[in-house]
Order: C-alpha cells, then sequence, then structure tokens
C-alpha cells in the first residue's frame, strides 16, 4: 500500500444523474464503453491498458449512460472497497433495465479476491477479470456478447502479461509499469494477494513503450511499481533500478522521468548517485515512511527501523539540497502506543516531509494485521491522524512558503479546471503551480520558467519569466 488511493475516471470524471433517454449524439456511433477506476496509478495504468485493448470495437466514454459496456477497475486498499463496488454497480440497474445488452465486468485487486463470489452478490455483473488477466478482457467481452455467462478469469500469470504500448497522445506525461505484484508481505497490505509476487517487466518492452509515449508528445514518465526501486531483482542478468534509469533518460524528447514507490529497504549508493548526476531525475521522491517507531514497522514487518530511514533521508539531501520529500503514514496500528504516536510526530518534525498521505489503520480482510488483537478504537485512530495531518498542513505550508520570489521549471500539463484560459502544470518537486495570467502560446507539453508569486493551500501561483526548452506536443 504505498500509493494513495483515489477515485479515478478514464475520460474527462462527470457526476451527472442517470438519463433515461439515450443520448441522441452517441446514436449514430459504434459502441461504447465507460470504465470506472477506483484506486492508485497503477490501476489508472491498467485501465487505459484496457482501453487501448478495446478500442477497436469500443469507443472509450466519460460517463457510463450510453455505454454498451462498463468496466469496474476496484482497489482494495482504501475503506469499504467491497461497498463501494457494490453501492457503484447497483447504481447501473437501471441503465441496465434500459438496456438489456449492456455488459458489465469488474477488474482489479477486489475482483482478484473475490472472484465468482462477485457474480453470486450482483446479478447485474457479467464477467470477473483479476490483475493479470487485462489480455483476456476483449475475449470475455465477446464471449459474454454471445451469450455466455458467469465467466471469471482470476489466474496468476508468472510471466509479463503481454499488452498495448501505444497511449494517447496530446499529454505531456504519462505513468509506465515496470514491475507487478510485491515480495515484501507489510502485515497491513493486501497487495501481494491481490497483485502476486513481485515481477520485473522486460526492458525491452519498457523502454518501447516509452519511446512511442515521446513519439506521441509526452514529456514526463512516471516509472510504477509497488516497490519500484527493487525493480530487475529477478531479471536475469539482474538489473539494477538505476540502470532503468539510465536507459530511459537517454530516450530522446523524454526531459522528467519520476517513480514511485522507492522502498526504503531497498535504496543504496547508486539511488544518491543518481539523484545527484542525471538532471532528468525529478527532485522529488515519494518515500513510504508508515510509522517513526521501530516497534511499529516491525509490527508492520516493514523491515527497515528509523536509523536507517534518516540515514536515507540525509543522502538523498546530500546529493540533492533542493530535494521535496513526501511520505505515506499510517496512523492507529495495532498496538501503536502514546509514544509509538508520539515517535511518528518527532519523525515528522525532524525530517519535515514536503506533503505527505495519511491514513488511519482499518483492517483490510485477508491481511495479519486485521487478525491482531491489540486494535485501538476508532476514536484513538481518528484523534491521532488529526493531529499528524494538523502538523503535515503547517510542514507543507512552510515549504510551499519558501518558494516565494523563486524561479522554478513548470511542465506544463493542462489547464486549471476553475479557469480554463489559464494553464498550470508541476515543477520537478512535483508541486502543482497555476499560473495567474493567461498565455495564449503555453499549453500542455511545454516547460516554461515562472517565478512564484503567491501560495496558497498545495498549490503555488506563477508568473511566467520566459519559456524553457521548447517541447510542445506535435499536432496529429
Ligand atoms: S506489501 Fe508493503 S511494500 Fe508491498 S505493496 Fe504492500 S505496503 Fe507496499
Amino acid at each position: 500500500m504505498e500509493n494513495s488511493g483515489e477515485l479515478v475516471h478514464i475520460g474527462r470524471p462527470k457526476r451527472s444523474k442517470v438519463r433515461r433517454e439515450p443520448n441522441p449524439k452517441r446514436a449514430s456511433r459504434g459502441k461504447g464503453v465507460y470504465i470506472h477506476t477506483f484506486g492508485c496509478q497503477m490501476n489508472v495504468y491498467d485501465s487505459e491498458k484496457l482501453a487501448l485493448l478495446l478500442e477497436s470495437d469500443f469507443e472509450t466514454l466519460d460517463s457510463p449512460e450510453d455505454a454498451d459496456l462498463i468496466l469496474v477497475n476496484t482497489c482494495s486498499i482504501r475503506e469499504k472497497a467491497e461497498h463501494k463496488l457494490y453501492s457503484l454497480v447497483g447504481g447501473f440497474k437501471n441503465l441496465k433495465e434500459r438496456n438489456p445488452d449492456l455488459l458489465i465486468g469488474v477488474g482489479g485487486c477486489v475482483a482478484q479476491q473475490e472472484g465468482k463470489n462477485i457474480l453470486s452478490r450482483s446479478p447485474l455483473v457479467d464477467f470477473v477479470f483479476g490483475t493479470h488477466n487485462l489480455s483476456e478482457v476483449p475475449n470475455l467481452v465477446a464471449r459474454a456478447q454471445s451469450g455466455v455467462t458467469g465467466q471469471v478469469a482470476v489466474e496468476y500469470r508468472d510471466e509479463w502479461e503481454e499488452l498495448p504500448l501505444a497511449g494517447k497522445g496530446g499529454r505531456a506525461s504519462t505513468f509506465v509499469s515496470i514491475s507487478r505484484g510485491c515480495n515484501k508481505n507489510c502485515t497491513y497490505c493486501v497487495v501481494p494477494t491481490t497483485r502476486g509476487p513481485e515481477v520485473s517487466r522486460p526492458v525491452a518492452e519498457i523502454l518501447q513503450e516509452i519511446r512511442l509515449a515521446a513519439i506521441r508528445g509526452v514529456r514526463e514518465v512516471t516509472l510504477l511499481g509497488q516497490t519500484v526501486n527493487s525493480y530487475g531483482l529477478d531479471l536475469l542478468p539482474r538489473m539494477k533500478f538505476s540502470e532503468l534509469l539510465e536507459l530511459v533518460a537517454e530516450i530522446e524528447g523524454i526531459e522528467r522521468i519520476r517513480f514511485t514507490s522507492p522502498h526504503p529497504q531497498e535504496i543504496r549508493s547508486d539511488f544518491f548517485e543518481i539523484l545527484e548526476n542525471n538532471p532528468k531525475v525529478c527532485k522529488h521522491i515519494h518515500m513510504p515512511m508508515q510509522s517513526g517507531s521501530d516497534p511499529v514497522l516491525k509490527a508492520m514487518n516493514r523491515n527497515y527501523r528509523m536509523k536507517k530511514f534518516y540515514s536515507i533521508v540525509e543522502g538523498v539531501r546530500a546529493a540533492c539540497p533542493e530535494v521535496a520529500i513526501s511520505t505515506d503514514i499510517i496512523v492507529g496500528f495495532p498496538g501503536e502506543s502514546d509514544s509509538d504516536f508520539e515517535a511518528t510526530l518527532e519523525a515528522m518534525e525532524r525530517i519535515r516531509f514536503d506533503s505527505s498521505y495519511s491514513f488511519a489503520f482499518s483492517e483490510r480482510p485477508g491481511t495479519k494485521a486485521a487478525e491482531f488483537t491489540n486494535q485501538l478504537p476508532l476514536e484513538v485512530r481518528k484523534e491521532r491522524l488529526a493531529r499528524l495531518q494538523a502538523l503535515q498542513d503547517q510542514h507543507t505550508q512552510e515549504k510551499l512558503d519558501s518558494w516565494l520570489g523563486r524561479e522554478t521549471e513548470v511542465l506544463v500539463d493542462g489547464f486549471m479546471k476553475s479557469a480554463p484560459q489559464r494553464v498550470q502544470g508541476r515543477n520537478s518537486q512535483n508541486i502543482l503551480i497555476h499560473f495567474d495570467s493567461e498565455y495564449d502560446d503555453l499549453g500542455p507539453g511545454v516547460f516554461v520558467s515562472g517565478r512564484i508569486t503567491r501560495a496558497s493551500r498545495y498549490t503555488l501561483h506563477a508568473e511566467r519569466i520566459r519559456q524553457g526548452v521548447s517541447n510542445e506536443v506535435p499536432s496529429r
């Protein structure tokens, strides 16, 4: 559980009520698929692959009302994952009544865990597919269209699943998965169960996917893996994560490389060296700490201790003084004492993270920690979370304020929701930056230098100083 879980849609998100009548605009088109994605970047990436797998038969839609196929890509990391799934699918009932040919498939981590139980619990669902079975989805759909019911494909594969490489054009950055699964077995996490043991993706395939993305105008790539920096340990010959970063950095057109999430146990000297020496590697590390207390880390089966974590933070900052460090923290883990929690607050004071994703511990079915008998009362967990988040807000604001008057390079990635004529983007430290004026010549894929004029909550505001590397997305 190294990443935050958020609700994401493939296509532009829309919260609209279910319409009773078919949309006349869609009547003349081919079939449409709506993909609803819960969870982390890995799920977003998988949903993009699903859209590509189906694109010869289905146009990707922004909302479910006119869909012929609905896919729900689930996540079991956040609370009430199953409840969210069944409540979402239940909301599609009237769409099924209106269009009896509508198919609904459920995939992702909940599907991997629950398999055929999903079909028995929700008669609206036509088929279920697991985290290793994306490439089977077109066949599942075809068979369901021909009347086959009750299909479940949740078998693990040892090899890397072959999926389409090319993504959409017209975007500045993209995710690329470099490994799948996890061998760490943290006691609170379902990933080793739902995604299986760690498997590194063949390097040639990773590089080919990034090359294609660069040709389509992508300038920034985020490499994804549950423990992204243990990439290559299972390959023959072995490959270091830093060697992969070097190869990615050589790809023409790619100007920035991010990765999420590195595991503290796997960080070695080559990691500091590449951060210091390769200008394409972004000055931002998201490194999950989870707790500042050694006994809690032990109970979590996080196999590093705070002495090591502090030394990594020092090493990262020595290699790259301008680096931003963010983290994940769980509070209220079973058995966490007042002094354990204080140790986490002390660690935050000492490290002063730029930002953090923090959660109150909640039991995940199928994990060891869910069976621990020393669970804390919910009020204690919530109260600790509120204290921790208040401290983080203070640190985040201090960090943002420290940018006032400074110059920073921004990769424009889109337009502000509140003012669609103005661009926004991120700097190397991954801070969201809004430009307060309109600049007709700026668009996604352009690098621009800005001077920070204002800091608001979680966001910086800038005025343009000059355009940076000219990297406009090619028109197509
Ligand atoms: S088992 Fe631990 S390291 Fe692996 S994905 Fe879960 S939280 Fe991350």
